[in-house]
């Protein structure tokens, strides 16, 4: 997906306005005028932000009632069996995956570019924010939710992003990354 082809013509922020939240801002990303994607988060867990795509959580069956729970339920949800506490997969790192993004930037020129546009338009929008009179955006059904937000996937971001950089080497720390893929 080069620029060219399929250009990001549109970023939307919605800042949280919580600095005791590590997600400091919603946001929509709509491509070529005609696709957008909804729900990329901006997270700052102390260092450096990053761009969290939309995910959902993964989940298994109950053996006993085939109910869906989540991976990290230690109880099923449905008829109360005691669930085997590590049966999350793993990466090839050995790391437990709770969550899948649901869009995500496959190589690394698109996840340039998203980075890029997401953050300039965050911090556009950070700085409109300290004009008297500013109104938020408001995105309607993406204004909360306790599904928005969830402490242990923000960790497991985290670790991805450090070890991501570690990957890069080299490459200079921007203090901002691109989850995904
Ligand atoms: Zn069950």
């Amino acid at each position: 997906m080069a620029a060219g082809e399929f250009p990001i013509t549109e970023v939307r922020v919605k800042l949280t306005g919580d600095s005791q939240s590590k997600v400091r801002a919603f946001c929509s990303v709509t491509l070529a005028d005609r696709f957008v994607i909804r729900d990329v988060k901006i997270i700052d867990g102390g260092r450096g932000a990053f761009i969290a795509m939309p995910s959902r959580k993964l989940t298994d069956k109950c053996d006993r009632c085939h109910h869906k729970n989540h991976l990290r339920a230690l109880y099923c949800n449905q008829c109360g069996a005691r669930l085997d506490p590590d049966r999350a997969g793993r990466d090839a790192a050995g790391r437990v995956r709770l969550h899948a993004d649901l869009a995500h930037p496959i190589n690394s020129a698109c996840r340039i570019e998203l980075h890029r546009a997401v953050l300039q338009a965050y911090d556009e929008e950070i700085e409109r924010s300290k004009q008297e009179g500013y109104v938020p955006p408001s995105f309607d059904d993406l204004d909360g939710g306790d599904d928005l937000y969830d402490e242990q996937y923000v960790v497991d971001l985290q670790r991805r992003q450090v070890e991501r950089q570690r990957q890069r080497g080299a490459e200079p720390d921007q203090g901002f990354a691109v989850e995904g893929a």
